[in-house]
């Protein structure tokens, strides 16, 4: 590899209060909340449209409420309400969610599943991003910074228009890669800790006939009930033990990273069937991930065959849908003024600067949070460590993997998003920097448009 040096050239330049960069699970909540703030917000989204891994990968929404089913006696709520629910709602009005459908088996794991649909989810929050006012910068990939000193003054993007420059007051970093904190110099790792992705999705099958080879195995692990296709009460979630299942599938499934948790929301329709692939490597380097997507894809090809062969009511299934591309469970590794531990996680400890409440852990029942209850977020583990104007928010944030597994899951990142958003807005509105907001103003606001705090 030679180098090349590029030369400096005019572009244009345009100013906003806040910047988001990444429009997906988070980055949505925090424009959505930045612009309700009464910023003038931009949000950078490399794809055309919104919703990120929970659009491209994720199996449902975990989780809104406490796991109160696993822990008897345990008052049942719902601890992550404002923005997230409002989506919710309004996926709901539109025909796209399973709504808070209650865990059947596996209650021990969460006690709701909230399943979406995908594309109503993208079209959802398109229109709410519209109608709180957000510029939203579609097919526009955040490439570098401005920084002066410890401040970014803007981060460039390119589209098919070209080159530009986004100058403003505020950052937050929703792209889960961590690509603006990464540019603007912010210290990070990449863990590898997870395998990458792709998922798909599968038409053509009977859900009730999955259902009775999952129990007629003896291997029903999770299951639950909700809205699905205009009517209530269906099966709206599924997972078995491979282990249990007939010998090809299951030596079948293992060989190709399979696991075959489901959920939906439309008869003859089964989501997100995920096929795992451990890179050597962090999934930021390029060719390492472009070989994964092409093993990604013969592994799925592989996949459906297995369905195919050995589910009743799949015979003639075929792949409706798969991730644009590989998914991530981490690539950047952001250091921020507090790093969740383990013990935070587990204990349920709350800190006097919390900005949401969260209850749900993915090694459940392994690992679960005391007693039942919840657990705070606090507002400095969204400060990005030696940036005095950007915040994180999303999978990027929290080191130990135990409690990244909890961290990272859908609906906290969703609530971290209206935290990080709102308070980018008042540090814009206010002329200030993230580390000189006074808390009590960010937990008022929060507090005011719906956020449920427990500490
Ligand atoms: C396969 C898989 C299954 C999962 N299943 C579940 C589940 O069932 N339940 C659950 O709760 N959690 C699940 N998780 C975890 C959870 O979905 C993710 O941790 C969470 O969605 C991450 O949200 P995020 O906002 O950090 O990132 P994302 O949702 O990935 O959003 C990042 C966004 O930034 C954009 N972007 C990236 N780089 C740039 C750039 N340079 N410029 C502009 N835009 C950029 C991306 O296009 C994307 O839209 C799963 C994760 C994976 C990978």
């Amino acid at each position: 590899m030679t180098e090349y040096t590029e030369s400096s050239k005019q572009i244009p330049a345009t100013s906003y209060n806040v910047v988001v960069a990444g429009g997906g699970t988070a980055g949505v909540v925090a424009a959505l909340a930045a612009a309700r703030q009464g910023a003038r917000t931009a949000l950078v989204e490399l794809k055309g449209y919104t919703g990120g891994i929970a659009v491209e990968g994720g199996t449902a929404l975990h989780s809104f409420y406490n796991l109160w089913k696993a822990f008897p006696g345990v008052q049942k709520r719902q601890v992550v309400k404002g923005i997230p629910q409002d989506i919710i709602d309004r996926l709901a009005a539109a025909g796209g969610t399973s709504g808070h459908a209650e865990m059947i088996a596996g209650a021990d794991y969460d006690s709701v599943c909230t399943a979406i649909d995908t594309e109503i989810y993208k079209l959802v929050t398109l229109t709410m991003l519209e109608e709180a006012g957000v510029h939203l910068c579609l097919n526009t990939m955040l490439t570098d910074a401005i920084v002066e000193g410890s401040h970014i003054t803007g981060v460039i993007a390119e589209s098919h228009q070209g080159r530009e420059a986004m100058m403003a007051h505020a950052f937050v970093d929703t792209t889960g890669y961590g690509d603006l904190a990464g540019r603007a110099g912010a210290e990070y790792s990449e863990p590898n800790d997870y395998p990458v992705v792709n998922s798909l999705s599968l038409a053509n099958v009977d859900l009730e006939a999955y259902h009775d080879f999952l129990t007629g195995h003896g291997a029903l692990t999770q299951y639950a009930r909700g809205w699905r296709d205009g009517q209530e009460d269906q099966i709206v979630r599924l997972d078995g033990r491979r282990a249990a299942l007939p010998e090809g599938f299951a030596k079948g499934a293992e060989e190709i990273g399979m696991s075959m948790v489901t959920t939906t929301v439309h008869n003859n329709y089964f989501m997100f069937i995920k096929i795992n692939y451990k890179m050597d490597v962090s999934p930021t380097d390029r060719d390492a991930a472009s070989k994964a997507e092409v093993e990604l894809r013969r592994r799925q090809a592989r996949a459906v065959e297995l369905f195919r062969e050995y589910v009743p009511g799949c015979e003639k299934a075929f792949i409706a849908r798969t991730s644009p591309s590989l998914t991530i469970r981490r690539g950047r590794l952001v250091t921020c003024d507090y790093d969740i531990t383990r013990d935070d996680v587990l204990e349920g400890r709350h800190f006097d600067d919390d900005i949401m409440a969260y209850g749900f852990h993915d090694s459940a029942p392994r690992l679960q949070i005391k007693d039942g209850g919840t657990y705070g977020i606090p507002y400095r583990a969204l400060r990005v460590s030696g940036l005095d104007n950007l915040l994180a928010a999303g999978m990027m944030i929290t080191s130990d993997h135990d409690a990244h597994m909890s961290t990272r899951n859908t609906v906290a990142c969703m609530g971290q998003g209206q935290a990080a958003g709102t308070a980018a807005a008042l540090c814009a509105l206010q002329n200030r920097g993230t580390r000189d907001l006074d808390y009590a103003v960010l937990r008022q606001a929060l507090t005011e448009a719906g956020v449920h705090l427990e500490n």
